[in-house]
């Protein structure tokens, strides 16, 4: 029987985890949360892992005290989260945090040998360099959960370093505002932001999404999970959301990844890999699809995309600095404290403050994000 672990099993990208576990019956040994306690509880009920953690430890006291009639072991605060990704029975162990919160978690389940399923972007944009150092050392592959870089790795045919590959095309949605401009979204709030056309995903990711910013973090992804320089990924708007990117061979020759938008076939592609197991999703029906259609990025109104691809060509410190700021500005826009308009200005000054370093180590990504957030809270 398949053994996993869950981090962040409250989220979007965990409970559907969780439904692909429960589908094919695999035993899951741990899972974690921030502070939803009652869920996390419902969650432990339910599959009986060895251990969870919750980061809140008032929560985590509380679980203990719930959860005082099982066996489950239950941990808190940032340390409990370490153990359960690196000390539980799981040969994978998926990261579905949210946030460069998810960095050490990421670099715990790499150093523990057990193979990451990775949803949690923003630990490989935030540290790319230490992440994939460790997995080489350590011997583990990561595999891709997003559904942009499942897409590509199944066209890769699993082999990330396929030398005959010439281009990556990344899909877009484009997102609730795709097509508006800049005056059209000036009064915008969060609450029509969360309206996403495809997905239904977490707070964080859907305004991201919004303006576009995800797709940077996924273009930084890329270039860390497929050796890959950011000249060779092409982005194109996809509204419909079926394609979920290609690749592009020497001979010209393009392969996609296709399927409804529907987190669970990436999620359990990363689990059952290099099988193929039924799947809880629906099929595509082409007829009924009718067209698919493409758009060039409006890159001039989506600033933000442009803001990932020069801090990845910039480098060092420099992703990890944007993604900070990002998240930072992406909760005051969820708070209503700041306009939509003022998102990629405010995180390119956040991103500033950060200290410039080629060769930098967790901690200095930590702290990197410490100043870049106390940065952006003293410029509104
Ligand atoms: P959600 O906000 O729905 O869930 C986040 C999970 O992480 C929750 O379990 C939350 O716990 C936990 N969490 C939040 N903050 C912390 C923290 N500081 N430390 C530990 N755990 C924390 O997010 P999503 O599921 O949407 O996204 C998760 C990741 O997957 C993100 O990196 C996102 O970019 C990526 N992703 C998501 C997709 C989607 O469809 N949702 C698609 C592709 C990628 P609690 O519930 O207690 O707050
Ligand atoms: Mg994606």
């Amino acid at each position: 029987m398949k053994k996993i672990a869950i981090l962040g099993s409250t989220g979007s990208i965990g409970t559907q985890s969780i439904d692909v576990a429960l589908k094919h019956n695999y035993k899951v040994t741990a899972l974690t949360a921030h502070s939803n306690a009652k869920l996390l509880e419902e969650q432990a009920r339910l599959l009986n892992p060895e251990k969870v953690a919750l980061f809140d430890e008032k929560g985590a006291s509380d679980l203990r005290t719930a959860l005082a009639d099982t066996d489950i072991k239950v941990l808190g605060g940032e340390d409990g989260i370490i153990e359960c990704a690196a000390e539980t029975e799981a040969d994978t162990v998926i990261n579905s945090v949210v946030g460069m919160a998810g960095l050490r978690p990421t670099l715990a389940v790499i150093n523990s040998g057990k193979t990451l399923a990775l949803a949690n972007k923003e630990s490989l944009v935030a540290g790319g360099q230490l992440v994939m150092d460790a997995a080489k050392k350590n011997n583990v592959a990561i595999l891709p959960v997003d559904s942009e870089h499942s897409a590509i790795f199944q066209c890769l045919e699993g082999k990330p370093s396929n030398k005959a590959l010439k281009k990556i095309i990344l899909t877009a949605s484009g997102g609730p505002f795709f097509g508006k401009t800049k005056e059209e979204m000036q009064n915008m709030k969060a609450a029509d932001a969360l309206k996403h056309p495809n997905w239904s995903m977490g707070a964080k990711i859907t305004i991201d999404s919004a303006t576009m910013f995800n797709k940077g973090l996924e273009l930084i992804e890329a270039v860390w999970l497929f050796g890959v320089t950011p000249d060779m990924i092409d982005i194109v708007v996809h509204r419909e959301s079926i394609v979920h990117s290609m690749v592009e061979y020497d001979d010209n020759s393009v392969i996609a990844q296709l399927g409804l938008p529907d987190m669970r076939i990436p999620i359990q592609y990363a689990l059952t890999y290099p099988e193929r197991y039924e799947s809880p999703t629906g099929e595509l029906n082409f007829a009924k699809l009718g067209k698919l259609t493409f758009f060039e990025p409006d890159y001039e109104t989506f600033r933000c995309i442009d803001i990932c691809r020069n801090s990845i060509l910039q480098g060092g410190l420099m992703p990890s600095a944007v993604n900070s700021a990002n998240e930072e500005v992406n909760r005051l826009f969820r708070e209503g404290k700041i306009g939509f308009n003022e998102i990629p200005d405010l995180i390119l000054k956040g991103a500033a403050a950060a200290p410039v370093k080629s060769v930098f180590t967790v901690d200095d990504v930590y702290e990197t994000d410490r100043v870049v957030r106390e940065c952006v809270i003293s410029s509104i």
